[in-house]
């Protein structure tokens, strides 16, 4: 059996896209001044520091600092990201090309991604991705977050595969990266700094190469044929 897991946000999912799409469209409902639109994406987007403070925090500072529509609470605004970002979010380049040439190889694909259940799985059924996978790993749903090993052990028992047999992709150079070298699989950097012996990628397509030569490589270094 041969496995790749892939983290979501920023390797699959084009978060920095949807997500400017999904505040562009949040402040044209709300905003009370257009000329501040702009200003409003770019705060919202450096507030969310990647995904890695909660929308409660980045609403409270936002509703501080901009006039808004009705003044609406910090809870519906937060209720109304919960519900329309999926409606936004974007897949990465080619991600769908990949997890579908993954699938006619048997490879076996699963996501592991830190965050919210309600949201990423809704992240993941708008993007049309889950009868592509076999697994999905949420941190709210196991209790441990990446870095943590535990969580890329349960993806591996949730595939049934072993780290030797599983590749891991993502873009967060502690929580990916760290994390899956840690965990002893091979792992491939998707847009961030890496270190010397891991793969670093640029795009989808190179990621599937590098899957390609791995899992060849493996199999000459082994003799397996299978
Ligand atoms: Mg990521």
């Amino acid at each position: 059996m041969r496995a790749v897991l892939f983290d979501l946000d920023g390797t699959l999912h084009d978060r920095a896209a949807g997500l400017v799409a999904f505040v562009r469209d949040q402040f044209i409902r709300f905003g009370i001044d257009p000329k501040q639109l702009n200003r409003f994406v770019s705060r919202f987007i450096a507030l969310d520091a990647n995904g890695k403070v909660w929308k409660t925090e980045v609403y409270s500072q936002l509703i501080k600092e901009f006039e808004l529509m009705g003044s609406p609470t910090v809870e519906a605004l937060v209720k109304e990201y919960l519900g329309l970002y999926p409606g936004f979010a974007m897949p990465m380049a080619d991600a769908k090309y990949v997890l579908e040439i993954l699938k006619t190889r048997q490879i076996v694909v699963g996501i592991v991604t830190n965050g919210r259940s309600d949201l990423q799985r809704s992240v993941i059924t708008a993007l049309g991705f889950d009868a592509l996978v076999s697994a999905i790993v949420i941190s709210e749903e196991v209790g441990v977050r990446k870095p943590q090993r535990e969580i890329f052990d349960r993806a591996l028992k949730k595939l049934g595969v072993s780290a030797a047999e599983t590749i891991f992709v993502g873009d967060d150079a502690v929580a990916d990266i760290e994390g899956a070298l840690n965990a002893g699989l091979y792992t491939v950097a998707f847009h961030c700094v890496a270190p010397e012996e891991v793969t670093s990628t640029n795009t989808l397509r190179e990621v599937l190469q590098a899957i390609d030569s791995r899992f060849d490589t493996h199999h000459l270094a082994t003799g397996n044929a299978a």
